[in-house]
């Protein structure tokens, strides 16, 4: 496997989320292949190795040797090494160390690739039936109780499904503070992914958060909130669009029209063109 080198430079390789078989061909040629792989945790690398016949060194990349060992890698990587980046599980910088790793990479001109793969936070989304046209990735609440009624008022603002990471001692009270910031969204709390005992559970997040305060769950969690409610069509604001509508179409072109716009029957929409028209 070493005959074909690869380009020198940072790669940035997803590895599984529970379910061993969930990583890509390339990303295993890629670890095979590399010199080096800078590892969160080299135990927890070291069993995924085991598996796929990695035998390439490892080395650990994490919050406390990061500042010190970052600049002996880039020295590595400017003379030309293939070296690999891998979390614990996952997609390494999401919510994982390595963001500073590809920065000062990216700043000395080194190549980095994504090597994509498994995340928890698109494994949830793509799962839970929410909205999934515009979403916002909001990673781990702030621990501290103030902190973290600031940052859940902010995402009440955010006009798309919320995506968080959370551990499972803290759901019930994270849920009963979410519910006072963004009142009683519908929701859905995805456990274990791709693992034996995976799970969803959807319902108000009021519900989910007395499910979960009076039984934690165990295992992993991701926690994926719906947008807020569309705001239902003010009255003005249809008769005004209908009128507008009616001095260009007839009564059913417009009436569809407006239902389209706000989201509302056609039948009632017909209904007030109608009125409307017999009052012009
Ligand atoms: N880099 C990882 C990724 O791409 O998903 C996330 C790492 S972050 C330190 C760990 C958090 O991700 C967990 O506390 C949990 O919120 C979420 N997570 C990871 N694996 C999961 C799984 N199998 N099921 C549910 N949530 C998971």
């Amino acid at each position: 496997m070493k005959d074909m080198r690869p380009e020198p430079g940072l790669y940035v390789t997803a590895t599984p989320i529970g379910n061993l078989a969930d990583i890509t061909y390339r990303a295993v040629e890629i670890l095979k292949k590399a010199d080096l792989i800078l590892c969160e945790d080299t135990r927890q690398t070291a069993k995924l190795c085991s598996a796929y016949g990695v035998e390439t060194p490892r080395a650990p990349y994490h919050d406390h040797n990061a500042a010190k060992v970052r600049p002996e890698i880039i020295k590595k990587l400017q003379d030309g090494a293939v070296i690999c980046l891998v979390s614990d599980a996952g997609t390494p910088l999401i919510s994982d160390p390595g963001y500073k790793l590809v920065r000062a990479a990216r700043d000395e001109g080194i190549a980095v690739y994504p090597v994509p793969g498994a995340s928890a936070a698109l494994a949830a989304l793509s799962a839970a039936g929410a909205p999934s046209d515009r979403f916002f990735f909001a990673g781990f609440l702030p621990a501290k109780q103030g902190a973290r009624t600031k940052a859940l008022e902010e995402f009440a603002r955010i006009d798309a499904t919320l995506i968080f990471y959370e551990t499972a001692p803290r759901l019930g009270a994270v849920l009963s503070a979410m519910t006072d910031a963004f009142g009683d969204r519908q929701a859905v709390v995805a456990r274990e992914l791709t693992k034996l005992h995976e799970g969803f559970r959807e319902g108000p997040l009021s519900t989910l958060a007395a499910a979960y305060g009076d039984a934690p769950p165990k295992g992993e969690i991701v926690i994926v909130v719906f947008p807020p409610e569309e705001k239902a069509a003010e009255a003005g604001d249809v008769d005004a669009f209908l009128t507008g509508a009616l001095a260009e179409m007839s009564v059913k072109e417009a009436a569809a029209a407006a239902a389209e716009a706000f989201s509302m029957p056609r039948k009632t929409a017909y209904a007030r063109a109608l009125q409307l028209k017999g009052a012009g």
